[in-house]
């Protein structure tokens, strides 16, 4: 029935963490995985470690890859820090202005009792 081709071809094996040197569990459905996918390296670090790493860079890049760019506020001429490239298409507000700018929009829809209290 062909068992032998499907089971024995990849077995759990047991591997040591680089970064927390404890030993891990490389298993064969992993292996299968890794073998699918055209990794040729093995894991070297534990699953903890692989998570930790994944979210600890992902939390600093996102941080750190937020560049701000310096422009000129529309509205009110002040200095304005954008995470985007300022564009010469479109105005950029600074955060007070754009503060402003998007509740005056979305005044109609919503509440409106700022702007018609007073009548
Ligand atoms: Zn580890
Ligand atoms: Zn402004």
């Amino acid at each position: 029935m062909g068992e032998n081709e499907v089971a024995g071809k990849f077995e759990d094996r047991t591997l040591v963490c680089m970064d927390c040197g404890r030993s891990f569990t490389f298993t064969s459905g992993e292996q299968e995985f890794y073998a699918l996918k055209g990794f040729a390296n093995e894991p070297k670090r534990c699953p903890d470690c692989r998570d930790r790493k994944k979210q600890a860079r992902f939390g600093q890049d996102s941080r750190e890859e937020r560049q701000m760019y310096t422009a000129t506020c529309a509205a009110c001429g002040g200095p304005a820090e954008v995470p985007f490239m300022p564009n010469s298409d479109r105005p950029v507000y600074c955060s007070n202005c754009f503060a402003k700018i998007r509740s005056d929009g979305h005044d109609d829809n919503k509440s409106s009792h700022g702007r018609y209290s007073n009548y």
